[in-house]
């Protein structure tokens, strides 16, 4: 096959495993700059550009898509979507998975469990919003946040006044959740590909921090997930439309909930605690899915 990967550095862990994984199961692969491919929508003939010629023939395409990227990079995706190549990920579900409001909207609409979240506009709300998630302790998270940045947990109710108000001061769109104590401070990273949780760890956020993400000094572990947390993932994805996901979980006393759902995974961490050939998984998975023009939405809606 003729996979293209859209990412914007050939040298990321996660691309350069998925190049790897790609070529030793004989495909032919290739880096698209996501910022550089451009688009003729114009004509009947949809057509992608990369700096002069014009790209043919590929079979997959898998989004590697940073947050910052996301409104051109699903357009790009959209493209490949629209000429009948296969993506990994279609552009409809990652744009949906990159609004964490809308996620947990559709996430609950499918019964799937989520921590408490509230969500207002006005400062007027502030005090019926809190009340509304069970009060303090409670977590306040800007809708657009990565890697951490973002969320802050308020331990009593004039905090999160406080910040609430200058939040949307300062016009952020913002929730409120209740803050699950119980986790710990750890939260568990699944990766599902089509309908099985293939890997999975534990983030145990450093001493004297809330947060588990790795980049906010977390650190990885193994992790054994019950049945119920493995179909909880499994569920989120696929609600979301994702074939390949990062579904982060935390174990609540009301069972497991679902934090947030990501598209475009980090493979590093995941594959260095658990050993498992993840990008290898993901090559089986569109080896066994790409067709031509199979796409659900072939880039509508
Ligand atoms: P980001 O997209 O910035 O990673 P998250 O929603 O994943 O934002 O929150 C970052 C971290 O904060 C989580 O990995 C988790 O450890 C912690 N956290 C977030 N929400 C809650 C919550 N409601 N209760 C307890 N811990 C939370
Ligand atoms: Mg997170």
């Amino acid at each position: 096959m003729k996979i293209a990967i859209l990412s914007r550095n050939a040298n990321l862990y996660s691309t350069r495993r998925l190049i790897e994984a790609a070529t030793e199961r004989g495909h032919e692969v290739r880096v698209i700059d996501t910022l550089r491919a451009y688009m003729n929508i114009a004509s009947h003939k949809p057509s992608i550009h990369y700096k002069g010629e014009e790209l043919e023939g590929f079979d997959a395409v898998i989004p590697r898509i940073g947050a910052s990227i996301t409104f051109y990079g699903t357009a790009v995706l959209r493209q490949f979507e629209m000429m009948g190549v296969f993506p990994l990920n279609e552009s409809v579900a990652i744009s949906r998975s990159r609004d964490k409001l809308r996620s947990l909207q559709l996430l609950a609409r499918k019964g799937v469990g989520l921590p408490v979240t509230g969500f207002a506009h006005s400062p007027d709300d502030i005090p019926d919003l809190i009340s509304m998630v069970g009060g303090a302790p409670l977590v306040i998270k800007l809708l657009e946040g990565t890697q951490g940045i973002g969320v802050v947990l308020c331990e009593t109710e004039k905090a999160a006044e406080s910040v609430l108000e200058a939040f949307m001061g300062l016009k952020a769109n913002i929730m409120v959740q209740e803050y699950i104590r119980e986790a710990g401070g750890a939260d568990i990273r699944c990766l599902v590909v089509g309908d099985k949780v293939i890997a999975a760890m534990k983030r145990q956020a450093k001493p004297g921090e809330f947060r588990s993400n790795l980049h906010r000094g977390g650190s990885a572990s193994l992790i054994k997930i019950t049945p119920e947390e493995r179909m909880t993932a499994v569920r989120a994805a696929k609600v979301m439309g994702l074939s390949v996901a990062g579904v982060d979980i935390l174990r609540s006393n009301h069972g497991p909930v679902v934090m947030e759902v990501n598209s475009s995974p980090g493979l590093e961490g995941i594959e260095s605690t658990t050993g498992k050939d993840v990008a290898g998984l993901i090559i089986d998975y569109i080896e066994k899915n790409a067709r031509p023009n199979q796409t659900r939405t072939k880039g509508k809606g």
